[in-house]
């Protein structure tokens, strides 16, 4: 589905552009009419990846400011543009990041493109702010083996964090993971070694040793490995990044029964497409890969049980704990078998729930019949 086309009469020398491409724009969005393109080609890309999301959010932002006589209004004018600024860069990083979990790259290029542009419009053409843009869009480059712009994103984060000698850990870890992953492309794997280090120093000096942060260092870590056949070491990063996760979605399972996970704690969209397309990968290693213990199997499938049970999905939780059951009962005394039964209750227990709220389920017994509901309203 797209939204509303109209075409423009663009005579020569107007400045209408394309908002993928820049090339001159011949067509606008029908919904914002603030939003230009080349033809219905870009129109419909840009559309499915994030103009849907943002469409309205754009009109205040791109419509020109209205005359005010007054400072103060002019001054709070700017405050709410300024806010709206930023939510749109918020909103567009974000599905950019969800959609690169998802291997979804062609799509979040128009995410990632957005975020730079917001992030121009708020900081300017050269802040570090802009850097977590570039690498969004590094990144969805790469994944679509285009990488000559790749480097030249990627050279701009560089260039923007050299000079900003007190630009945080964070950045500098982001920037070396997605110079790794680059290098790992590229075939250069002991440049891919050096960056993939770099980036393991800086999130583990932020967020910890044991973060799960730090061990995506470690996953790619072992993907370079894997291309050099070093499988032991291929195993036990792979173990590193399973225990890394089971210990941190165990933890937050027992909060989420407390009901204390805090807004920091809980997952948002491109986290948990993170988190599920890694567990994944690490549960079914491809061919030539190490072979899982049914022990380290057991513990990603609770894993990945507790990550979609934590997400609202019990059906899906119920599918990975009888999975990690499956795999603990290959194993003597199993360590896991107690916490993977109380995931199936719980899970069960949801199950449960949302079937009795799903509208063709029988009625609440407490709730009364129809026409007394309607009397009481009258
Ligand atoms: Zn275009
Ligand atoms: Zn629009």
């Amino acid at each position: 589905m797209s939204a509303n086309i109209n075409p423009l009469a663009n005579p020569k020398g107007a400045n209408k552009v394309c908002e993928l491409c820049e090339k001159p724009a011949y067509i606008q969005c029908t919904k914002c009419f603030v939003t230009f393109y080349c033809g219905k080609e870009h129109q419909d890309d840009d559309w499915v990846a994030i103009h849907q999301k943002v469409c309205q959010l754009l009109i205040p932002v791109r419509t020109p400011v209205p005359y005010y006589t007054l400072e103060a209004e002019r001054e709070q004018h700017y405050t709410q543009i300024l806010d709206r600024q930023k939510l749109l860069m918020e909103i567009s990083q974000r599905v950019a990041e969800k959609k690169l979990f998802e291997k979804r790259h062609k799509e979040s290029l128009p995410a990632a493109l957005l975020s730079l542009h917001s992030a121009m419009d708020i900081y300017g053409t050269s802040g570090v702010q802009l850097v977590p843009a570039y690498l969004l869009l590094a990144e969805a480059n790469i994944g679509l083996a285009n990488l000559s712009p790749a480097e030249q994103y990627l050279s701009w984060a560089d260039w923007t964090v050299v000079r900003t000698p007190d630009c945080g850990r964070t950045v500098r870890h982001k920037l070396h993971r997605c110079m790794g992953r680059l290098f790992i492309v590229k075939g250069d794997l002991e440049g891919a070694l050096f960056h993939l280090a770099n980036d393991i120093y800086y999130a583990s000096e932020q967020y910890g040793q044991d973060s799960i942060v730090t061990c995506g260092g470690y996953y790619l870590m072992a993907d370079v490995f894997f291309r050099q056949r070093k499988m032991d070491i291929v195993n036990s990063l792979y173990t590193e990044v399973a225990n890394t996760w089971h210990s941190h979605l165990s933890r937050l399972l027992e909060k989420h029964i407390e009901n204390t996970i805090t807004p920091e704690e809980s997952f948002d969209e491109a986290q948990q497409a993170e988190a599920d397309q890694m567990l994944r990968s690490l549960l079914d290693v491809p061919d030539g890969g190490p072979k899982q213990q049914p022990a380290q199997s057991a513990a990603l499938a609770h894993s990945l049980g507790i990550l979609w049970l934590l997400d609202g999905d019990p059906e899906k939780a119920l599918e990975f704990g009888r999975r990690a059951l499956g795999y603990c009962q290959m194993v003597q005394d199993c360590w896991l078998t107690d916490p993977i039964c109380r995931l199936l209750h719980l899970a069960e227990e949801g199950l449960d729930a949302a079937q009795k709220g799903s509208p063709d389920s029988p009625p609440c017994p407490s709730a009364p019949p129809e026409h007394q509901r309607s009397a009481l309203l009258s």
